[in-house]
């Protein structure tokens, strides 16, 4: 199957859902790209900023971009003109920073905070003291350029339906808790990114409203090394 029938798969199978697809095109190239946004998609996910930023220099102004991966303090500047959504914040260091950057480009950045859910140590994300922690936190609350419109979640990569099930609904109440908590008001926090090429499925039942689709769409990855990375 081309991407393109690929996507309109996808675009079939969430119609009447609440998710919407982001694209995970990182490690494919620019004109891989072009052929899902010609067959209409235009949310690209993408995990590093280099990758992020050569791409998004060759392709249409009318994609929306997000990172969905882990994003060191120092390269926030690099992406702070254009990007539409961080997924993958997982620090009040980095909060900071990005506010800092978006002020610098005179912009409101969106924000996910990523919370880790999964049974492994080599996935990032905040733990649940954490995530009450920066959003109590008096320097939180001073961040007039970042807007926190959801939580972002990645399961454990097992066999056990019922473990990735069981952490999508611990991110849902966590989310449910979190919105009627702290942002009650805030009609903008409304995104709940959790679901992947393997289990996209059982986070729509679990009420995602985002899901970040690789390699179903395009293909395996070959890893590429940036330099600076
Ligand atoms: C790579 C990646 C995806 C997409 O993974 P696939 O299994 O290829 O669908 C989704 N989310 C994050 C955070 C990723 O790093």
């Amino acid at each position: 199957m081309s991407i393109a029938d690929n996507l309109l798969k996808y675009k079939k199978e969430l119609e009447g859902t609440a998710a919407k697809l982001v694209a995970v095109s990182k490690f494919h190239e620019a004109s891989e790209v072009m052929e899902a946004y010609q067959a209409g998609q235009r949310v690209f996910g993408e995990n590093l900023v280099q990758e992020l930023v050569e791409k998004q220099a060759q392709l249409p102004d009318d994609i929306e971009w997000h990172i969905i991966g882990h994003l060191q303090t120092n390269k926030v500047k690099y992406i702070a003109p254009f990007i539409n959504l961080i997924e993958s914040v997982d620090s009040l260091k980095l909060l900071i920073e990005i506010n800092k950057q978006a002020l610098k480009n005179k912009r409101v950045i969106d924000c996910l905070l990523q919370v880790y859910i999964a049974d492994e140590d080599t996935k990032f994300g905040l733990g649940y003291d954490e995530l009450i922690e920066i959003l109590r936190s008096e320097e939180y609350a001073t961040l007039q350029n970042i807007r926190i419109v959801g939580l972002m979640g990645i399961a454990t990569n097992t066999q056990s339906e019922k473990q990735i099930r069981d952490e999508f609904q611990e991110l849902k109440v966590l989310f449910d808790g979190i919105k009627v908590t702290y942002f009650r008001k805030d009609d903008y926090f409304t995104e709940l990114s959790m679901g992947m090429s393997a289990d996209y499925k059982l986070a729509i039942d679990e009420g995602s409203t985002m899901v970040r689709i690789g390699s179903n769409i395009f293909g395996k990855r070959v890893i590429k090394h940036y330099k600076a990375e």
